[in-house]
């Protein structure tokens, strides 16, 4: 009965994928005689909670409802009262949660909160489930960094995109549409500086319908010209610009101009224009960036495998064959053989997407 209604949470809260981060997804139903009498869910970032909203649906009694939700409900004010408030002055007297609040800061307090003043509390139904849902935020919450996603779009021999730098799809339609609705669920897209030469994407959601990521470049040496396609989004989203503090003082006038143009910049420590991923993934955090989909190329593939600020893995692996060209890996022998230990002491599947393979994992 638990897990049936805690499972009704789980896709209340879904919907609020792609707009409620940094912020947690969080569901909530009210069941009464084993009937569910009230639903609601965070819809937006800095909106109401999803308890408020379950509880406004329902005027009734609730001295024989039960409420169903999928995180500790929060007994601090932050952009709205507290929930565990509303939850004792409504007269609930049984809450089950999936799982505590992964904020060191108020871990259990929302329960014993509800404990003290009488109310029966059931944690940790489909705990599991529940952190995997909110992966992003319990990361981002628990480590002050991102939730990574490296995702790699290969020939079957192993290479992300031709030498002369002639452009043409690797993966099939239905994989690029997939690529889209991650961008759309993801707090930000990064790539290299090198990758914008190359492709000059502009790095939107355009095949799925939802809300533009924001755009990490990453730049040590300050290549880009800022009149890439990806900076004239600078004007509708968040896009930042990361170089080294030395190449940013030998070219003043151009950090200007990109300021002008509406782009963030972010100067950052780096040998050789090097940057330091740990850096980034920081000021990126406190810049409430909960997670990162990292789309290329080879040099910033290999820097996050090696440094290992990788949580999760999707390699496309598409039938067509190049031959030559661009290796996934900037430092092969190094990067694959630390790909390859991930893959075997983690839990690896293999799907179809399209004509392609698509290979996924969580990395332990
Ligand atoms: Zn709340």
């Amino acid at each position: 009965m638990h897990e049936q209604f805690m499972r009704e949470c789980f896709q209340l809260a879904e919907k609020g994928r792609g707009y409620v981060s940094p912020n947690p997804l969080v569901g909530a139903v009210l069941v009464e005689e084993g009937r569910c009498v009230a639903r609601g869910f965070h819809k937006r970032f800095g909106g109401v909670h999803a308890e408020v909203h379950c509880l406004r649906n329902y005027t009734g009694d609730l001295s024989n409802a039960v409420l169903y939700v999928n995180l500790e409900p929060c007994s601090h004010h932050g952009k709205t009262p507290p929930c565990t408030d509303l939850l004792i002055q409504r007269g609930v007297r049984k809450v089950v949660i999936a799982m505590k609040d992964p904020n060191p800061l108020v871990t259990g307090k929302g329960i014993t909160q509800l404990r003290r003043a009488g109310i029966h509390v059931t944690v940790g139904v489909l705990e599991k489930e529940a952190r995997h849902l909110n992966r992003f935020f319990v990361k981002h919450i628990a480590n002050s960094l991102p939730y990574v996603l490296l995702k790699i779009a290969q020939t079957a021999d192993g290479f992300i995109g031709r030498k002369n730098g002639s452009l043409e799809y690797i993966t099939s339609p239905e994989s690029r549409r997939l690529v889209h609705k991650w961008r759309s669920e993801y707090d930000a897209v990064l790539v290299g500086a090198g990758t914008i030469q190359a492709d000059n994407p502009r790095l939107t959601v355009r095949l799925w319908t939802g809300r533009d990521p924001a755009a990490v470049i990453l730049d040590g040496k300050f290549r880009l010209t800022g009149r890439e396609r990806v900076f004239a989004s600078a004007r509708h989203r968040r896009v930042y610009f990361c170089v080294s503090k030395q190449a940013m003082k030998a070219r003043p006038s151009m950090a200007k101009y990109f300021k002008s143009i509406g782009v963030n910049l972010i100067a950052l420590a780096g040998r050789n224009g090097d940057l330091n991923l740990k850096s980034v993934l920081y000021e990126l955090s406190a810049r409430q960036i909960g997670s990162i989909l990292v789309e290329g190329g080879s040099n910033v593939f290999s820097s996050f495998i090696r440094q290992r600020y990788v949580d999760e893995l999707s390699v496309f692996c598409s039938p067509v064959v190049f031959g030559n060209g661009i290796p996934r890996f900037s430092e092969a022998d190094r990067s694959n053989a630390m790909l390859r230990e991930m893959i075997l002491s983690s839990g690896f599947s293999a799907r179809k997407s399209g004509t392609d393979i698509l290979f996924t994992g969580t990395i332990a």
